[in-house]
């Protein structure tokens, strides 16, 4: 951590970038041990496998859902999770609307590059959605969350489109945050991985989400 902390310093001088440890498929020990080592979230993917592991006592950090969320499971994501930032589709809206007595902050998930393989909207749908949610909404919407396509090849012209990707969601978040919703704030751009992070920054994330570059390698 304090190799990635000493890089924001460099390449975001003037602000505090969030760091969220990713804990999908690692314990509830290693969990902890990035907490100490000062990230600033947790994310995790299933609802399911952060139930076993935050059920019984939460970390002292705010936990969020970063997976596809299904309806179903509504009900304890809103329990244990202090955000959901993978909302993406108006039934899940009804559903949590449906069962929230408090105001719950929560992303929308974009699918910058419309990948068909990836959740998220898509960015033309940000903003229709955005002002359907309306003032009567029980979601606080902090911020607008992506997954940018993988690097596979580590060449120029993938890196070129995938920074062209992430400097388009820059642009659409700044949009969206300039309308001054009050249902939708969106102070956090939260966009970067262990492979992309550094570029993440440049283009002016506000939260990056790293697995692989805190913990190591994921086994099975
Ligand atoms: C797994 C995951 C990450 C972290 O991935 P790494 O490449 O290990 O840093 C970040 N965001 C989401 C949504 C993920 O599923």
């Amino acid at each position: 951590m304090g190799a990635i902390r000493d890089t924001l310093r460099r390449l975001a001088p003037a602000r505090h970038v969030a760091v969220m440890a990713v804990t999908k498929a690692r314990s509830r020990e290693e969990a902890l041990m990035a907490v100490q080592a000062g990230v600033d979230a947790i994310g995790e993917n299933w609802v399911q496998e952060a139930r076993q592991k935050w059920g019984q006592e939460k970390p002292p950090i705010p936990l969020h859902c970063i997976g596809h969320l299904q309806t179903n499971k509504v009900k304890y994501a809103i329990e244990l999770f202090d955000a959901i930032d993978s909302v993406d589709r108006e039934p899940l809206v009804r559903a949590l609307n449906q069962r929230l007595s408090a105001v719950k902050d929560v992303m929308l998930e974009v699918n910058i590059a419309e990948e068909p393989s990836k959740w998220g909207l898509k960015a033309s749908e940000v903003r229709p959605f955005l002002e359907r949610l309306g003032p009567h909404s029980k979601l606080r919407v902090v911020g607008l969350m992506t997954v940018l396509p993988a690097r596979r090849e580590n060449s120029e012209e993938e890196a070129r489109r995938i920074r062209h990707d992430m400097q388009e969601m820059a642009e659409l978040w700044r949009m969206c945050r300039n309308e001054g919703w009050p249902w939708a704030p969106l102070a956090d751009l939260s966009m970067g991985m262990s492979g992309d992070w550094e570029w993440a920054v440049e283009a002016g994330a506000t939260m990056i989400r790293l697995g692989t570059a805190i913990f190591g390698p994921r086994v099975g």
